[in-house]
């Protein structure tokens, strides 16, 4: 094997790769960072940016916690990566709210928010009013809402712009169009193998998302069985509208609204298991935008939406409720993919967990 050229390899450049990349170099590791496409071109383009245990989380678990302490690190993350890149993040702590249309919806959603109180998610019943104040372009009748403070939202593109800069400012190679067939690990170094030939490493991260089970990995010549991802598509829809038309995330059900500081706002969403197919739907869009419009009638003016797809990184036997992040048992190799739903919420963690883990150890 060739002298390592590296400290860290990192496969897979969206949100959680970067952000691992870019806390390992902060500690002075050498790191590259390879995509098989373009850095930050797949979920964690796609991805909404809801940071809201509130509406994830109704009971206690290492992963309720994982997401909770993610969401205290995001101001940090935030204000590390604006000044070590020198861009603006649209960050917004503007909470959300949750509503219900019928009496049945609002007892269980208070339920539901008692059991979130004792978790650490604090929320407070609203009254029309105040939930106007939060939503003014709200017209649906309700029977009432719960406003959980805490739940934030932030534009991941914005996230991702910032990771390159802070990236190239640490030193971090950043390799694209590089696809990570297999990494090799041989006692004490890793050879990532790939479409642009072989790189090697002291340690190696596969972060590459939907796609992570697709790299084989094999310790001194034995082949390890990793788990399985599956691609979980997802539609989402955005309309441009003035500024300042929602202060909070908004949601009911499946369907959520919020709004970047731009003005664009983003609807969602949808669930499907297709494989990689990257056709948008029409079906699938059309019912998005009916029950986005069917709670803000106004966005009909705005219309029609633009929409999207991206490919949310599921696990096929998820280890535990949460993603895949540990180190391969005697070797050099960590996993963090499986985000799923919650990727560009537990990015901060799960920077800090593998990082940590490979400075202690690595
Ligand atoms: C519609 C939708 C809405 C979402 N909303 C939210 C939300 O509101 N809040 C939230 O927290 N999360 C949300 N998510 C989930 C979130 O976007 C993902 O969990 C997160 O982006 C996953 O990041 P990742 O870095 O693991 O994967 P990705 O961003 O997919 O990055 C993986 C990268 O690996 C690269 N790659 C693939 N194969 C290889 C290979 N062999 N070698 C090298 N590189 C490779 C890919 O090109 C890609 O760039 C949403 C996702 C979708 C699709």
């Amino acid at each position: 094997m060739p002298r390592a050229a590296s400290d860290v390899i990192v496969a897979g450049a969206g949100i959680i790769g970067a952000s691992i990349a870019w806390r390992l170099a902060e500690r002075g590791m050498k790191v590259t960072l390879l995509d098989a496409g373009g850095m930050g071109c797949e979920a964690s383009w796609a991805g909404a940016g809801m940071l809201a245990p509130g509406g994830e989380i109704d009971a206690p678990s290492p992963f309720a916690e994982f997401c909770i302490a993610s969401l205290k690190l995001y101001p940090d993350f935030v204000g590390a990566l604006e000044s070590q890149s020198g861009t603006e993040i649209d960050f917004q702590e503007g909470g959300a709210v949750e509503l219900a249309l019928d009496q049945d919806e609002f007892t269980a959603l208070c339920a539901r928010a008692e059991i979130q109180k004792a978790l650490g998610i604090p929320s407070s019943a609203l009254d029309l009013r105040d939930t106007r104040e939060c939503a003014p372009l709200l017209r649906k009748p309700i029977a009432g809402a719960v406003y959980f403070s805490e739940d934030s939202h932030v534009d991941p593109r914005d996230v991702m712009i910032a990771l390159r800069a802070a990236c190239l400012a640490r030193g971090v190679t950043i390799l694209e169009g590089w696809t990570v067939a297999s990494v090799l690990d041989c006692g004490g170094a890793v050879e990532a193998v790939g479409t642009k030939g072989k790189l090697s490493a002291g340690s190696a991260v596969l972060a590459a998302g939907a796609w992570s089970g697709n790299i084989g990995v094999s310790v001194n010549g034995v082949p390890r069985e990793l788990p399985a991802t599956v691609p979980i598509k997802g539609h989402l829809v955005a309309y441009s509208l003035p500024p300042d038309e929602l202060r909070s995330i908004v949601r009911h059900h499946g369907t959520y609204l919020l709004q970047r500081s731009t003005g664009y706002l983003v609807a969602g969403t949808s669930t499907e298991h297709a494989g990689f197919d990257r056709t948008i739907d029409a079906d699938i869009v059309d019912g998005i935008r009916s029950r986005a419009e069917d709670l803000c009638p106004v966005l009909g003016r705005y219309g029609p939406p633009i929409p999207w797809i991206g490919f949310r990184p599921g696990l096929e036997s998820p280890e535990t409720d949460g993603p895949c992040i540990r180190r391969l048992p005697d070797s050099n190799v960590w996993l963090a993919y499986g985000h799923y739903r919650n990727g560009i919420l537990l990015a901060p963690a799960t920077a800090r967990r593998v990082s940590d883990e490979i400075a202690a150890g690595g």
